[in-house]
């Protein structure tokens, strides 16, 4: 039921030179399922050489043309949507309903870029001189390596390849050792729908060996990475060692301030299940809850409500509204993020525990009261885990917000425009989204501040972060 992963290399699915796998584990229940072949240097360099041979074809291919074939892609995955969630689930735990939703959106991405790609204008600036054509030409940067996380296998991917793909860019994509199969079933609906085998080669194996081989690479024209910030930074610097372009989308620590004047319950019914969602690995997870006193009691009674009643189970049951965590390592992390909060002194509502010895699950946990210095306020917890503290006055929330080095997304409930306005102006973060969930569309950015990175995953400007401006000015014989 569950597919053993290929690699896919200059037009071919197969395995490895040296034909070694890794084992694909069920979250849910510790079971291997699968095996996900491992690529050698040798394998990288055929890779290589396709996407260097495949990008003067490709970026001559009309983007009309490219566009059908996007959006063939994209309805392959509409047509393969149940198979595909359901691989994912088995991999990646998440229920298999946000299995789907991810599935079709991902088929929306790849839509909005295809069109987009239509639209990758350049400019002409009139001249001094007459008889001069001043222009600016936008072009693709060349066959760029992207390295994707097992929290979204398709979602982190599909971002990349589109806006590659759209803008005339070839790709080889290092995809999650974790989750290997519902990624190549993307890279597979592409294909399938007649992007030419050298133009996208998806590899797995040691993500320190590959990336390491791949970014100074000359054939590589840029990279995108998502993930860690702390493995972020080692590739930005590699990558600025050999100037490669580089678009980084890492960690964040999420502050959500909830004023006084906050509809309070709209704010639990919007931002509870949001923390909860793929138990809480989300870089955009809401996980700092500032509170202001006058409402912190009922927000609190509402959040832990919610956090109590979120039934936690193996994706694959209908039932279940909260999967396991992606390994064990994920699993220790939070154990011990959680226990060192618990000693710094805070106050926790509920969870807090490993559930069951089988399986990475753990139980959707709230603390309150928990202090500055304890790792959990200053560490991204990736997991299943709410902090809410209190403050009383709005330049503390503020102070609180920005003291962090993340700046990925911040979220705000509050029924007065002048503090809305402030926190547009004053929060430190890529993304800000008040009263209500708004991010992640495929036509607005994605991408953060500070210490989460830089470039955007969405809008035009995904697609600015793939092509290079060059300027042309001619003059009349
Ligand atoms: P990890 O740091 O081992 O791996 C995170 C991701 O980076 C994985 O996909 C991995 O394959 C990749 N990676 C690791 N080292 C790499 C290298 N040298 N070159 C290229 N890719 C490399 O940690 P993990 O335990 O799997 O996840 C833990 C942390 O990763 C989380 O706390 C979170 O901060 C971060 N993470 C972030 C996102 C995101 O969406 N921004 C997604 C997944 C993980």
């Amino acid at each position: 039921m569950y597919p053993n992963t290929d690699l896919h290399i200059a037009g071919r699915w197969r395995s490895g030179a040296e034909s070694r796998t890794l084992p694909v584990l069920n979250p849910a229940t510790g079971e291997t399922i699968g095996q996900c072949a491992v690529a050698t240097t040798a394998d990288l360099d055929e890779a290589l050489e396709a996407a260097g041979r495949a990008f003067p074809q490709w970026r001559s291919v009309a983007p009309f043309e490219r566009c059908k074939r996007m959006r063939r892609a994209a309805d392959l995955l509409r047509e393969r949507v149940d198979a595909i969630a359901r691989v994912m689930t088995m991999e990646q735990g998440k229920p298999l309903a946000e299995a789907k939703v991810e599935t079709l959106a991902a088929a929306d991405i790849i839509d909005w870029f295809a069109e987009e790609g239509k639209r990758a204008y350049g400019r002409v600036i009139p001249a001094r001189a007459d008889g001069v054509l001043q222009a600016v030409v936008k072009e693709p940067v060349g066959p760029v390596a992207c390295f994707t996380p097992w929290n979204f296998p398709i979602n982190q991917a599909v971002r990349k390849i589109s806006a590659a793909l759209c803008t005339g860019c070839t790709v080889i994509l290092k995809g999650p050792e974790d989750t290997p199969a519902s990624c190549a079933e993307l890279v597979r609906a592409f294909l399938d729908a007649g992007i030419p085998g050298d133009a996208l080669s998806l590899v797995y194996g040691d993500p320190g060996e590959i990336s390491a081989y791949l970014i100074p690479h000359p054939v590589i024209r840029k990279i995108s990475f998502t993930g860690s910030t702390v493995v972020g930074k080692k590739l930005a610097a590699l990558a600025g060692e050999h100037m490669k372009r580089a678009t980084m989308e890492l960690g964040g620590h999420a502050p959500a301030i909830v004023f006084g004047d906050a509809d309070v319950e709209k704010a639990v019914s919007v931002l509870a299940p949001s923390k909860f969602r793929n138990a809480g690995q989300v870089c955009v997870s809401p996980t700092r809850f500032l509170v202001h006193d006058s409402v912190f009691d009922r927000f609190v009674q509402g959040f832990s409500d919610f956090a109590k009643g979120v039934k936690v189970g193996d994706g694959l049951d209908p039932e279940t509204k909260m999967g396991p965590l992606i390994h064990s390592r994920r699993l220790d992390a939070i154990e011990s993020l959680t226990a060192d909060a618990e000693s710094a002194g805070a106050t926790l509502r509920t969870g807090g525990k490993r559930i069951g010895n089988r399986g990475n699950f753990f139980e959707p946990t709230v603390f309150t009261e928990v202090p500055l210095s304890s790792r959990l306020m200053n560490e991204e917890p990736f997991g299943p885990v709410a902090i809410i503290n209190r403050f009383s006055d709005d330049d503390e929330a503020f102070a609180e917000a920005n003291r962090l080095p993340y700046g990925l997304a911040a979220y705000a409930y509050t029924r007065s425009v002048e503090r809305s306005a402030r926190v547009m102006n004053q929060v430190e973060s890529g993304m800000i989204s008040i009263n209500h969930h708004g991010l992640a569309l495929p036509e607005v950015p994605f991408g953060g501040v500070k210490d989460s990175g830089y470039g955007s995953e969405g809008g035009p400007e995904a697609l600015d972060a793939y092509l290079v401006t060059k300027f042309v000015t001619q003059a009349n014989f």
